[in-house]
């Protein structure tokens, strides 16, 4: 995922923003914390256990973002609440908005102070949220920003719903919307005055997916949840660079979740050069893991393509790819390089995409070029957050994003 985008400036509640204070230690999101430490909270104030969803679902589904906000619970209560909880563990540190399609990117500081970002896409009617996983990456694929420093930790579910609860946050209000499950006999509309929904969800930002597995699939689970986010599980999608063992876990979990692997290569000895973890996995072990992935959910995988020009791109590559996944029931999405500040590559001309793409087809292969959002939006995923933290280190003023 990547894109440019003009800049609304920080958040309201960015570093800065208020009066000069001695920083405190943050106060923990209330979304990480378990739900029966937290009954036990309410319980020592003799509060009934069923405050726990009150308080969950006016986040998740009413778009609370204060304790003060939450006008089913007893104004006392939501003061307490404040002074033990955050309704957010993260902070809006840029915020910005491509008003050509109306695309958002926020790049969130982390209660450590560490940065990560988020996107919400607009389409017709869907809503789609991509969202990190970590902070950083340590797959180190060589045209990506996100891999530059390395990974320095996983995200906890509870900062990967903040991600999507923002994103949220951010759809209007649209009440024609039916509600998922919704027919014409038994119409389900969202309650007048609550937030928009998100339609989609792609674990396309920072970090590598599945090397977060556990925290993502609690996530996942809260963004599934009827009274809450209210998300599909069939219009989740995973991307991964390609983790055998982490594939047939995911898999093995019993979802619906659509998975997307990170090819970028037909052959193994040109994917170790753009993708050095390849080295001790190879092509043939992803490729078995996710056909097993496909027996087993009825899932149809798609294949991403990045393509850098003159690296992946020829007509030999083309007719290697294409032996490959041909016979396979596979979708193949190619995407052009994004350029990322300071790395030798370039996009792909034309000719060498439409090659590519009628090569695949005439295999028998499903394809598409992923469009691009808009000419604003071409800075690569990661890198906002890269200038954002340079910035916050050297105490500059916050950079123009990339021009697009
Ligand atoms: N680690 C996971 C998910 C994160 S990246 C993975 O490897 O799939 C999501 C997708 O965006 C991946 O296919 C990745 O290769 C692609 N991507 C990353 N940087 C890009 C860039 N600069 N231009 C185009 N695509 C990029």
């Amino acid at each position: 995922m990547s894109l440019t985008l003009p800049l609304l400036g920080p958040g309201r509640d960015a570093p800065g923003a208020g009066p000069a204070t001695t920083p405190a230690a943050p106060l923990p999101g209330v979304l990480d914390v378990p739900a029966d430490a937290l009954r036990a909270w309410l319980a020592a104030r003799g509060q009934p256990p069923m405050r726990a969803n009150q308080i969950r679902r006016q986040i998740l589904a009413n778009g609370a973002t204060s304790f003060d906000a939450m006008s089913d619970l007893p104004k006392p209560l939501r003061a307490d609440l404040a002074t033990s909880f955050a309704v957010f563990s993260t902070r809006v540190e840029r915020h910005l908005h491509a008003p050509s399609d109306d695309t958002h990117k926020l790049v969130l500081r982390l209660a450590d102070d560490r940065m990560i970002e988020c996107v919400l896409i607009r389409d017709g009617g869907r809503a789609t949220a991509c969202v990190s996983t970590q902070v950083g990456c340590g797959m180190g694929c060589v045209f990506c920003a996100s891999g530059l420093n390395g990974v320095v930790r996983n995200l906890t579910a509870g900062e990967i719903v903040e991600q999507l609860v923002r994103l949220r946050n951010l759809v209007g209000a649209n009440p024609e919307r039916p509600r998922r499950g919704a027919s014409a006999n038994h119409p389900v509309a969202d309650a007048p005055g609550s937030p928009g929904r998100l339609t989609h969800v792609v674990v396309m930002g920072m970090g590598e997916p599945l090397a977060n597995l556990d925290n993502l699939l609690a996530a996942l689970a809260v963004a599934g949840d009827r009274g809450g986010l209210d998300i599909g599980q069939r219009h989740v999608t995973i991307s991964t660079v390609g983790l055998p063992a982490k594939i047939r876990r995911l898999a093995d979990a019993g979802k619906q979740y659509h998975l997307a692997v990170s090819l970028h290569a037909p052959t193994d000895a040109l994917r170790t050069r753009i993708v050095p973890t390849n080295t001790g996995t190879g092509i043939p072990a992803i490729l078995e893991a996710a056909d097993e992935f496909y027996a087993k959910t009825g899932r149809q995988v798609t294949y991403e393509c990045v393509v850098l020009g003159g690296l992946n791109d020829g007509p030999t590559r083309a007719a290697e790819l294409a032996r490959l996944l041909a016979g396979r029931k596979a979708h193949v999405n190619l995407i052009p390089w994004n350029d990322v500040d300071g790395l030798p590559y370039r996009r792909p001309a034309e000719a060498d995409l439409r090659n590519l793409v009628d090569t695949l087809r005439r295999a028998g292969v499903s394809v598409k070029v992923r469009k691009r959002k808009g000419a604003e939006i071409d800075a690569a995923c990661g890198q906002l957050r890269r200038k954002a933290e340079q910035e916050a280190a050297t105490g500059g003023e916050p950079a123009a994003p990339a021009p697009g």
